[in-house]
């Protein structure tokens, strides 16, 4: 089957084609508008997304050299994200299977994350242990089936691409802020500063004091030198990065060990960070795991992870009516 992958929960719009299980084409039309205000402003993300959806949808068609009357099926994000941003990938969906007389299929973002693992051919065997860490979730799920996935701990405040965000802009750096801390942590020393461990129960997480922690060392630091972030950049990132990394990594390999798991995998945007890659390969190494983990293409947000678990999903049959609506908050 042919199948056309729409994502627009948050600011980018991307469209994919999938044939058969591989992905021809994944154009992403990025949003840099939002780097003024230092965050997505939601209002604008789904102006934009109105401007970009059909040009992304053409282009993805044209790489692919798939003509619009050969799609079969047609995925969307429904949920989770970002309402207005949301309406505009679910609304072209509707419009154009509508006029195609094509099937809709109905995927769930955060699950469209993890099933970005069956884009190639390095795919993990059920059941395997997933992290998923995004901008706005922080996930230990055990992924028992395409679409069987139960969460077994997750964050109960910010989430870990949040304190990396909230972190820059700290540190004054622009946002997205992530790939920032990463690009200074590579030269830095990630022992110079400690920042402590949450202690929190079980496999959930907890961001925000950390945050709170990283304000006051700054605002501390700054007060007796005032250069100190200029000074300091390389090894502060490199010291909030490895915090952060082991916050993560800790949990996820306790979570491993008790459910006798022996494939992990990242997902989500902060899964390109190279503090957490080499964690996890260091890991698995010591653990005798198999470690998973996305292209960089496939990590932050794109419709391909779209297009192939609406590709499964078509091949269980599994459809949604034109009456669909779009879902801010969606569990799975
Ligand atoms: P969600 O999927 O929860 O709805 P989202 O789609 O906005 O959130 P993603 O696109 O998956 O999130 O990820 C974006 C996050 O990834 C941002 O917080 C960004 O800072 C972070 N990020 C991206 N690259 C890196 C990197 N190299 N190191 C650390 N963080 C990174
Ligand atoms: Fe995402």
């Amino acid at each position: 089957p042919v199948i056309l992958g729409i994502e627009s929960s948050c600011d980018d719009t991307s469209a994919s084609v999938c044939v058969d299980g591989v992905i021809l084409s994944n154009v992403i039309a990025n949003q840099s508008i939002h780097e003024a205000y230092g965050g997505v402003v939601p209002e604008l993300a789904s102006r934009v997304h109105q401007q970009n959806i059909v040009p992304a949808v053409q282009q993805a068609l044209l790489n692919a050299k798939v003509n619009k009357n050969d799609i079969d099926a047609v995925a969307f994000t429904r949920g989770p994200g970002l309402l207005g941003s949301l309406l505009v990938g679910v609304s072209f969906a509707k419009g154009f299977a509508l006029a195609q007389n094509a099937p809709l299929v109905e995927v769930n973002h955060m699950q469209a994350h993890i099933l970005a693992h069956f884009i190639g051919d390095h795919k993990p065997a059920f059941p395997f242990l997933c992290l998923t860490v995004s901008g706005g979730h922080t996930q230990i799920v055990l992924v028992k089936d395409y679409f069987d996935m139960q969460i077994i701990g997750q964050t109960l405040d910010d989430a870990a691409g949040e304190a990396m965000d909230k972190t820059s802009k700290i540190l004054g750096l622009p946002y997205p802020g992530g790939p920032l801390i990463d690009k200074y942590a590579r030269q830095g020393n990630p022992d110079a500063y400690k920042f402590t461990e949450p202690q929190i129960p079980g496999f959930d997480f907890s961001f925000s004091g950390l945050k709170t922690s990283i304000l006051y060392f700054i605002r501390d630091n700054v007060a007796k030198n005032p250069d100190f972030i200029t000074e300091n950049m390389a090894d502060i990132c490199a010291s909030v990065e490895k915090r952060i990394v082991t916050i993560l990594l800790n949990k996820f390999e306790k979570a491993a060990k008790e459910y006798g798991i022996k494939q992990v995998a990242l997902a989500g945007g902060v899964s390109a960070n190279t503090g957490l890659r080499l964690g996890l390969h260091a890991l698995c190494e010591k653990n005798g795991w198999e470690a998973f983990i996305p292209a960089m293409q496939y990590c932050t947000d794109n419709a391909a992870m779209i297009a192939i678990a609406g590709y499964y999903k078509y091949l269980k049959g599994d459809f949604i009516g034109q009456d669909v609506a779009p879902m801010a908050r969606m569990i799975f």
